[in-house]
């Protein structure tokens, strides 16, 4: 077997292993040391001796500080690193980096459903909000008989998602950071998927009550003339006697809004309409590598055609932080960056912690020493275009508001997934190296492998095998490309693996606040 390592940037002073089952000890290096231990695929491996104290290089930055003497050809994992300090958010370089120009890309287009506020969707879904997760049950039921026996009727309808959550009751409603999880599930309602039919199932006597949660004046009328009050099911309406006319009013209610959802049909809208949504999970060390540097590409090509592409995940990039107010296009927008990641440090301190709490034992499993490591190969997804626009957790994107744009959300799959849906995406790309099955109802996700290992057993459940860099099969261009094309296709109809398995997490909403 040809040995094959990966180094980042000509200072590293480690490199990775990318062959499957990776490499024994003995093993000659090309050009390299000779491996004093056997090194696992994705782990890092010493090219040169490092002094104690002396710092361990990946991506050209220190990951840590070797606590003893590391020599060449030894296996460099987490117990032999001192994690460095997050960098203070005082003093950081402002909006000093401005990327070289590139030309805009002009022609490509999909087929979307184009709705009343301008906002395009990729799916056509009827999404029955709730206010509170005590009619959750009742919602799952009526969903089941929807599906049975109302979309056969409605062909042009791809779905219906029950928007529930653990919210709207026996929480502090009115503390400051209430409003997060609140905003969140109005701007979900709202997500361009389900083509600005609102229907909410309420239980009656819940904090949330439906219009905190949608006030007037939030909803974009889907037709003129037709009334615009907000639709609301309320189980304790006097006029419920038994379940089953709470089933009946929830599936009349559903047929108004499956009558106007199945007169759409799909256009072609050019690929500025795209809200791109990017995040990981189940990272390994090849996540930086090759599944992450392609989307990063393919995020620079989203920005050229004028779409929007969304990058969050605050712990993993809070040791970058100096790469993205440096990048930021304006000061102010540097200033945004610093205030949602202070804030966000804050929040960690609450419960005492910080963003080293991220790292899970199948990241380290996987290669991946600290956070400082795993969030230098996450914040490559966000390409390299200057950072446009900031936006805080739960809150929406405007119409005007495109390109790249940070939107602050914990690294929590679910929750950065949900928060990004309330801003209003349209199109999730997931990178993976340990191997997830994560799919969201309301959105397709395209799930991207970052080993060819992985997408070989996972090959029913990964969209994309960036794995191919890593074995030299093909460029991080060519991959770039190769998903861009991919989330076109996608977006005009193109079924994940995720759909076609109808495979689905739960919406999880990011609740900073008190519970009672
Ligand atoms: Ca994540």
């Amino acid at each position: 077997m040809q040995p094959l390592t990966l180094r980042m940037d000509e200072r590293d002073n480690v490199a990775i292993v990318a062959n499957d089952g990776g490499l024994p000890a003995g093993t000659a290096l090309p050009g390299g040391p000779v491996l004093l231990d056997k090194v696992p695929q994705g782990h890092k491996v010493a090219l040169q001796a490092i002094p104690a104290g002396a710092p361990v290089l990946r991506y050209g930055v220190a990951i840590g500080f070797a606590k003893q003497a590391i020599e060449a050809g030894r296996w460099v994992h987490e117990k032999l690193l001192e994690m460095p300090a997050a960098r203070a958010l005082e003093g950081l370089p402002m909006a000093t980096v401005t990327p070289a120009p590139q030309p805009p890309l002009e022609g490509f287009t999909f087929e979307g459903y184009r709705n009343p506020d301008g906002s395009v969707g990729t799916r056509n879904l009827l999404a029955i909000t709730t206010t509170v997760q005590c009619v959750a049950g009742v919602v799952a039921h009526a969903l089941q008989r929807i599906r049975d026996e109302l979309l056969p009727q409605y062909p042009n309808v791809d779905g219906v998602v029950a928007l529930d959550h653990a919210y709207g009751c026996g929480v502090a409603i009115d503390a400051p950071d209430a409003a997060i999880p609140i905003r969140t599930l109005r701007h979900i309602s709202l997500n361009p998927n389900f083509g600005g039919e609102v229907m909410v199932v309420s239980l009656g006597c819940e904090k949330l009550q439906p219009e905190r949660m949608l006030p007037p004046g939030t909803i974009a009328i889907a037709e003129a003339g037709e009334d615009a009050g907000l639709d609301v099911v309320r189980l304790q309406d006097e006029a419920h006697v038994g379940f089953g006319s709470m089933i009946d009013s929830i599936l009349r209610q559903a047929r108004v809004h499956l009558e106007r959802l199945n007169r759409r049909r799909r256009e072609t809208v050019p690929a500025s309409e795209l809200v791109v949504g990017v995040q990981c999970g189940g990272s390994d060390a090849f996540s930086g590598v090759t599944a992450n540097p392609a989307v990063g590409f393919a995020a620079d090509l989203l920005v050229r055609a004028g779409a929007t592409i969304m990058f969050s995940e605050n712990t993993e990039v809070r040791d970058a932080v100096e790469q993205l107010t440096s990048r930021a296009a304006t000061p102010e927008v540097a200033e945004a960056i610093v205030r949602e990641l202070g804030w966000y440090d804050r929040y960690l301190e609450r419960g005492r912690v910080d963003r080293s709490a991220n790292t899970t034992p199948g990241n380290k499993a996987g290669g991946l020493s600290n956070i400082v490591e795993k969030a230098m190969g996450s914040i490559v997804k966000s390409g390299r275009m200057p950072i446009a626009h900031v936006l805080p957790p739960g809150e929406k994107l405007r119409r005007d508001q495109r390109g790249l744009v940070f939107a602050a959300t914990p690294a929590s799959d679910f929750i950065c997934g949900t928060l990004q849906l309330a801003a209003g995406m349209n199109l999730h790309v997931f990178t993976t190296g340990r191997g997830t099955p994560y799919g969201l109802a309301a959105c397709p996700v395209v799930k991207v492998a970052t080993r060819s290992d992985l997408a070989r057993r996972w090959h029913d459940l990964m969209d994309l095998n960036a794995g191919q860099v890593a074995d030299g099969a093909k460029s991080i261009e060519e991959m770039g490309w190769a998903l861009f094309r991919l989330l076109l296709d996608v977006a005009s109809g193109r079924r994940t693996w995720a759909e076609q398995h109808r495979l689905h997490n739960a919406l999880v909403l990011f609740n900073p606040a008190p519970v009672t």
